[in-house]
């Protein structure tokens, strides 16, 4: 709804609510009642209800009415639907707590990807729980310098020699210990704490990446959020001019989620940061829509392919294979650099030679390295090059 909202306005914005309330009242009998809460969110109360299955049902034919499309000046739009349930007494006694309970049950079916229903559990409450503590550290962990970088060489795929490193955040939480990136930049992004840290992240790499030899280059993962930001570009461009790294040794790393809130200045932002002479990498492809069209939106230099694939592949998956194949033409014939991402034994890698792929990330060649054995590899490297 909001990708609409930005879009194409308001007006055709609250148009389409419209449409969504009289589709969603039709659906309504006697036995319910509907309401809009605000925004895009909607509730309905079930009266009497003496199976889950009924609710389910209404669940579903929520989703399916609610994703079929609309018409609205010559516009044909597509949205979805996701929803939460919670049952009384069951999961909340008073009004309040059983909305909080349906919405921790609507937050998992939006978390799975949308156009899903899902019922409230206990855990969801331990979950949810589990999360505000994180947040809530999150807040003060780069004042308390709980965050750093490791660094992970990437190589040539023909020869294995260094040609940069990527980026990687860490966070040692004193209690609990480290934390995974793959739990907590979720949670930056949404309490819109990714913006400072992603700020922080992109300055502390240009200055480590400034003392290495100047033939390598560093990579830095930018969250989509930080891009809606228009101060984006000043971010990286005053972290360039502090650390006096020249912008060809800087890559920005984006998913292709960054372009699937259109009409947020994404594209405008990474066009800004081209012309700067900085480079841009499509991460984790074949991950999420992984639509070709994509790699049309703007100039990449690089396309990252999944570790997931790359594992498939030397697994003897054909899809996988021909999809690298075809990946690789693609990249080639655009003149695109194949990262295979998370190539951890020999036979990996082989296949991913014989794929044609033209650089190698991946525990075989290295693990992402604490920042003065990045800095020692580096070195290794350029005495090597000076040598031969
Ligand atoms: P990514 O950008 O795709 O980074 C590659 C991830 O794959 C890293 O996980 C790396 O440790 C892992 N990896 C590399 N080679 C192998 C391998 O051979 N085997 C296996 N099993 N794994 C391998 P990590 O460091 O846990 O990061 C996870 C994700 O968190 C990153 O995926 C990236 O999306 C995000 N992330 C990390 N640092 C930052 C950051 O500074 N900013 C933002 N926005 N996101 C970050
Ligand atoms: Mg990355
Ligand atoms: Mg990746």
């Amino acid at each position: 709804f909001k990708a609409v909202n930005d879009t194409l306005g308001h007006p055709v914005g609250d148009r389409l609510l419209g449409l969504v309330s009289q589709r969603l009242a039709k659906l309504m009998t006697e036995n319910e009642l509907i309401g809009r809460l605000g925004g895009d969110e909607f509730a309905v109360v079930m009266r009497e209800v003496n199976a889950t299955a009924t609710a389910e049902d209404l669940a579903r034919t929520i989703i399916d009415t609610l994703s079929q499309p609309y018409e609205i000046d010559q516009h044909t739009l597509y949205i979805g639907a996701s929803v939460g349930m919670a049952v009384s007494p069951r999961d909340g006694r008073t009004a309040e707590t059983l909305i909080r309970s349906a919405d921790l049950a609507l937050y998992r079916s939006k978390d799975r990807g949308g156009g899903v229903f899902h019922a409230y559990e206990p855990q969801l409450h331990s979950e949810a729980e589990e999360r505000r503590v994180l947040e809530m550290s999150l807040r003060r962990a780069l004042e308390k310098g709980q965050l750093h970088l490791v660094y992970q060489p990437v190589v040539n795929a023909h020869d294995g020699a260094l040609r940069s490193f990527e980026a990687l955040l860490r966070w040692n939480h004193p209690e609990i210990g480290p934390v995974s990136p793959a739990k907590f930049i979720p949670i930056a992004e949404e309490a819109r704490l990714i913006g400072p840290i992603g700020d922080w992240v992109v300055r502390t790499a240009c200055e480590e990446a400034a003392r290495w030899p100047s033939d390598i280059r560093v990579a830095v993962n930018v969250s989509p959020t930080q891009l809606h930001n228009p101060q984006f570009t000043t971010v990286v461009a005053s972290a360039l001019a502090n650390s006096r790294l020249a912008p060809s040794r800087l890559d920005l790393e984006v998913t292709e989620s960054v372009f699937l809130r259109e009409g947020t200045g994404a594209t405008r932002i990474l066009d800004q940061v081209l012309e700067m002479g900085v480079g841009l990498s499509l991460d984790d492809f074949g991950t999420g829509y992984s639509s070709l069209g994509y790699l049309g939106k703007t100039r990449f230099s690089s396309i990252k392919i999944d570790r997931s694939f790359t594992q498939a592949a030397a697994a003897g998956s054909a899809e996988a294979i021909a999809i690298i194949r075809a990946v690789v033409a693609l990249a080639t014939s655009l003149d695109m650099a194949t990262v295979a991402e998370g190539v951890e034994s020999e036979a990996e890698l082989h296949m991913i030679q014989q794929l044609g792929c033209t650089r190698i990330q991946g525990f075989y060649f290295g693990r992402p390295l604490p920042v003065m054995e990045a800095r020692a590899l580096a070195a290794r490297h350029d005495r090597a090059m000076r040598a031969a």
